[in-house]
């Protein structure tokens, strides 16, 4: 689906959702990324430290707190849900979550619901999210090469999650793969991963590293401006900026050798915050009304408080109304730890 943004969608999406939450700065929030766990089978050295201490289990929000969340959201005009973590598919439950939130699929008041994740256990899971309704999927994929990819993420295997990929295909799943652009790691192989994806069909986001969480690691080291990038995929590529747009942050060309898509998110190099349209929560229930931003509001204690939602939804306004302009990282030499303490793992990327 292909979505504009900026007045054009506020009204579109005012028109539709009579109540859709809209904050200060005329920005319509319909798009939630719920982040359902903070655990990962994955420990990519740009997201976690190799020995993260992960919340005790009884702080997390059960499966039924999440759906009644995140319908409470839906309720408010939200019409896309993002799952994440953490990895999603390692929540146990998970698909028990993924099938009493498909029912908003049904009513229509959810126009998608999708996940982002490393694929890792996706040779489970395939069908099933597409027998629930799940049409589109992201996966993470720094590399194709074996040695490399076990050294970015510590402790994933390179086959389970191309064998994931062919199970979401083979399930009729639309993939779109993201590699984290790393200097000194992958930054040479972004034109193979796009012959890669390309070839088999799936779009490509290459995203810049963002400062979030203490990481055992040198920031700077890690830091590729994509601009860079797009100047050595010229030379093997021809690369027509297009208008492409998905409601996201991601700026598309289309590669003329390979008919295929590429999209740049540049958090570092561009600002992307004037049509910003979605909100995270943490699987605590805490909502960041912004990823680079610290303010945040606890929906975990009215959530609870209340088996009616009226409390949840007040706070749900309350916050809207606090999202901020934009976030502002920043990776110098005189900036080389985090912007922000909290790892990507805990607010859902
Ligand atoms: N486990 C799932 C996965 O691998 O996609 C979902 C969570 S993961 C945190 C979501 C995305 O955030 C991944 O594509 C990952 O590469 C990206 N990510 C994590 N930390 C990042 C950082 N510091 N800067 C940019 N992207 C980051």
């Amino acid at each position: 689906m292909v979505a504009t943004t900026g007045p054009a969608s506020l009204e579109h999406d005012r028109a539709a959702h009579p109540g859709v939450l809209v904050d200060r700065f005329d920005r319509a929030i319909t798009y939630v990324r719920v982040s359902v766990t903070d655990r990962c089978d994955f420990r990519c050295v740009y997201c976690m430290s190799e020995h993260m201490s992960f919340l005790p289990k009884a702080d997390l929000l059960s499966l039924e707190e999440l759906d009644r969340l995140c319908t409470a959201f839906i309720a408010k005009g939200v019409s896309k849900l993002r799952l994440t973590g953490g990895e999603p598919l390692v929540r146990r439950g998970i698909m028990t979550l993924v099938s009493t939130l498909a029912r908003h699929l049904k009513s229509g008041a959810l126009n998608e619901l999708t996940l982002t994740t490393n694929g890792s256990q996706l040779d489970k899971y395939a069908a099933e999210l597409k027998a629930h309704g799940v049409e589109r999927i992201n996966v993470s994929l720094d590399t194709l090469d074996p040695d490399k990819f076990r050294a970015i993420t510590r402790w994933g295997d390179l086959s389970k999650v191309l064998n994931g990929i062919d199970a979401a295909q083979a399930a009729g799943l639309s993939v779109k793969i993201n590699a984290v652009a790393l200097k000194g790691v992958n930054e040479f192989e972004i034109g193979d991963l796009i012959a890669w994806a390309h070839g088999r069909g799936m779009d490509l986001t290459v995203i810049e590293v963002m400062p979030l969480g203490d990481i055992d690691e040198d920031r700077l080291a890690q830091y590729m401006p994509l601009s860079m990038v797009r100047t050595r995929l010229a030379e093997r590529y021809t690369l027509e900026d297009i208008d492409y747009r998905t409601g996201g942050p991601a700026r598309y060309m289309r590669v003329k050798e390979t008919g295929g898509r590429l999209g740049f998110i540049t958090p570092m190099t561009h600002n992307f915050c004037e049509s910003c349209n979605r909100v995270r929560i943490t699987c605590t229930g805490t909502l960041y009304m912004c990823l680079g931003q610290n303010d945040s509001a606890d929906l975990r204690t009215p959530l609870r408080a209340s088996s009616s939602d009226d409390l949840l939804h007040a706070a749900i306004d309350e916050a809207i109304t606090r999202k901020p302009k934009g976030h502002d990282f920043l990776i110098d030499r005189r900036h080389r730890g985090p912007a922000l303490a909290r790892h990507m793992s805990m607010t859902g990327g």
